[in-house]
């Protein structure tokens, strides 16, 4: 995966909780891992593993290590990858529309992995096959994806992941469910 995910992770932790507790972070991390983190630049590709014991290592240290915050992190993200300029795009399209955007825009960050995605009613159901399997990587991408639903105008936007190829399944299942906002009038 791209660094600029080690880079948000970084950002979240020193805004929310201070650079000592950064270094709390990276103590946690085993050294070879900790090198990765630390030496992490944006458009470099690292292993997507060295992420899950990163997002591990936050949850224990500034949650409850029961995976609790990691939505939470997955949320800031959103707000660190997509610029005001990107967001503002973001509101041309609905939230069912925008996962097809997304799904091209994985292949940006991510160099496994493949989506595909149906409408449901009140929702689309939205299947990764071929990720990394760490439950802590789908919790944050869980949270990813509810934040970026909401900047299109999803409401009541809720990401359930039931179905995960960390507890055995074949394939991750991301079931979204949102409202989508009335469509503007003329002239709006
Ligand atoms: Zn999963």
């Amino acid at each position: 995966m791209k660094g600029i995910g080690f880079a948000n992770v970084h950002a979240y932790v020193c805004e929310q909780y201070g650079e000592a507790t950064w270094q709390r972070v990276l103590n946690e991390l085993k050294s070879d891992v900790r090198y990765e983190v630390e030496h992490a630049i944006a458009i470099g590709w690292y292993p997507v593993r060295c992420f899950a014991d990163l997002l591990r290592a936050v949850d224990k240290v500034c949650g409850r290590g029961d995976l609790g915050l990691l939505k939470e992190i997955g949320a800031a993200e959103v707000e660190h990858d997509l610029n005001r300029v990107l967001r503002l795009f973001l509101r041309v399209f609905t939230p069912s529309q925008i996962f097809k955007v997304e799904a091209r825009l994985w292949s940006h960050f991510q160099d496994s992995g493949t989506w595909q995605s149906i409408k449901v009613p009140n929702g689309v159901d939205a299947t990764l096959t071929g990720w990394a399997v760490d439950l802590a990587l789908c919790v944050e991408l869980s949270g990813y994806l509810a934040r970026l639903l909401e900047l299109t105008g999803g409401r009541d936007v809720r990401v359930n992941h039931q179905r995960c190829r960390a507890k055995g399944h074949e394939a991750c299942l991301f079931e979204m469910r949102f409202g989508e906002r009335p469509k503007q009038a003329k002239g709006h």
